[in-house]
């Protein structure tokens, strides 16, 4: 996402290229003129002003990194640099795709994810060549490089895009038109509303008989959660109709049935539930916090390995567009000593070929693990293998809709992705992350 654009439509390396018109420092930063947990405390060393008429205050001076960051010194120069310009209060960061070909954006992206994003005003731009096709302000050109610069620079909006120079080859109107595209580029483009089965009667099919806890909860009827959804569509709310489905093997059938009852947009299938070990055990529910002492008296890697194997068999079922959450396994916090990166490639390969996407799960930071879902070792083995990513919450509280997605989608950058999957009546189209 973008947040603002300027063009300098003649071009010129201006010597105050970024439009500012404001001649006083508009101090809103304390006594001194600085950001809180400034290292030098004695005299202002930079003053702050509006960028233009936006409403972006920026130091007076920036740091920007023409032959130098990623190019012409080396990374430990470039860190003292950055963090120098940090403490005596610079906020105003300025770079381009172009310069070193991404190696000055790529350098400030490892450095700049150390702090906070809205401490910091980040400005790159957009036109001179990258490639030999690469170049120029045309709509393509402009979705592709800062797509590009956003995965280098770490994040997923730059607060001032800038054109480099004209590009005589496009129609102004045709840059103008994509660049408010970026702008308006939103981060929540629709919501699904994907309850978990056990809670509805209709559903009980698909668990085996008797399941306590499952039991326990199956008190509600389908036709009001359908109802509600269709209330919300009548409102005007951009809502779709799933549920998270449990695989449990065995009960294919039941699925199938359940499954073809209702229009959902989408099917989410998750595992959630190990089968009994042995004939006469009992399925264990791995992610119930009352059953957490269970983890201690199995073999971590064995419960792994047959996690992997049921997420990959669900797949395979071809009942489900979604894996969800797709390594819950580690939710409790139980890790195998060992490198699980055949189970990872394994699994991956299995979504491949089934043609399914995974959901890139913001729930798992909220979870003793605090790791998202997948792992990003896992993620990456996704997208070698080909595997389509989309981002979800996982909210079981309103608060926590579209929690993280910044996050997820510099996740979902840094593993190689520049699209989401959307559903609507289970068919599948994708765009720009
Ligand atoms: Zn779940």
């Amino acid at each position: 996402m973008l947040s603002r654009v300027s063009v300098d439509p003649l071009g010129a390396e201006l010597p105050n290229p970024l439009g500012i018109h404001e001649p006083n420092a508009r101090r809103s930063r304390g006594p001194l003129g600085r950001p809180a947990g400034c290292a030098v405390d004695t005299v202002p060393l930079v003053r702050y002003r509006r960028l233009g008429d936006s409403d972006l205050e920026v130091s007076e001076v920036s740091l920007g990194s023409w032959l130098t960051y990623g190019e012409g010194v080396e990374s430990e120069q470039t860190e003292a640099c950055t963090r120098a310009a940090f403490d005596a209060g610079i906020t105003l960061f300025d770079t381009s795709n172009a310069y070193g070909r991404g190696t000055a954006e790529q350098a400030w992206g490892e450095v700049l994810s150390d702090f906070k994003r809205d401490s910091y005003v980040l400005a790159t731009k957009v036109f001179f060549p990258m490639s030999e096709e690469d170049r120029g302000l045309s709509r393509a050109q402009i979705h592709k490089q800062l797509d590009a610069s956003l995965a280098r620079l770490q994040t997923d909006y730059v607060d001032l895009y800038q054109c480099h120079r004209p590009d005589p080859e496009t129609p102004i109107e045709e840059t103008m038109e994509a660049l408010t595209e970026v702008c308006e580029a939103g981060k929540v483009r629709e919501i699904g509303f994907s309850e978990h089965p056990h809670r509805f009667r209709e559903c009980r099919a698909i668990y085996p008989a008797p399941l306590p806890w499952v039991d326990a909860q199956n008190t509600e009827r389908l036709d009001s959660y359908l109802r509600l959804i269709e209330q919300a569509r009548a409102a005007g709310l951009p809502v779709k109709l799933a549920l998270e489905w449990d695989y449990l093997p065995g009960f294919e059938a039941a699925l199938e049935r359940a499954l073809g009852a209702h229009p959902w947009d989408y099917t989410i299938g998750s595992v959630h539930w190990l089968p009994p070990a042995a004939r006469g055990g009992e399925w264990w529910g791995f992610d119930d916090p009352a059953r957490i002492s269970d983890w201690e008296r199995v073999d971590v890697l064995e419960v792994y390995r047959r996690y992997f194997r049921l997420i990959g068999q669900a797949a395979r079922t071809g009942l489900f567009d979604i894996i969800g959450h797709a390594d819950v396994i580690k939710v409790m916090g139980y890790r195998p000593k060992a490198d699980i990166a055949d189970l990872y490639a394994a699994a991956a390969s299995e979504f491949a070929a089934a043609g399914v996407c995974v959901e890139i799960n913001t729930a798992g930071w909220r979870k003793p693990v605090g790791e998202i879902y997948p792992a990003p070792p896992f993620l990456r083995a996704c997208r070698l293998a080909g595997v389509p990513v989309l981002i979800n919450s996982d909210a079981h509280v309103p608060e926590d809709v579209g929690r993280d997605f910044d996050r997820a989608a510099a996740v979902a950058r840094e593993a190689g992705y520049r699209e989401t999957a959307a559903f609507a009546q289970r068919v599948r189209t994708m765009a720009p992350l």
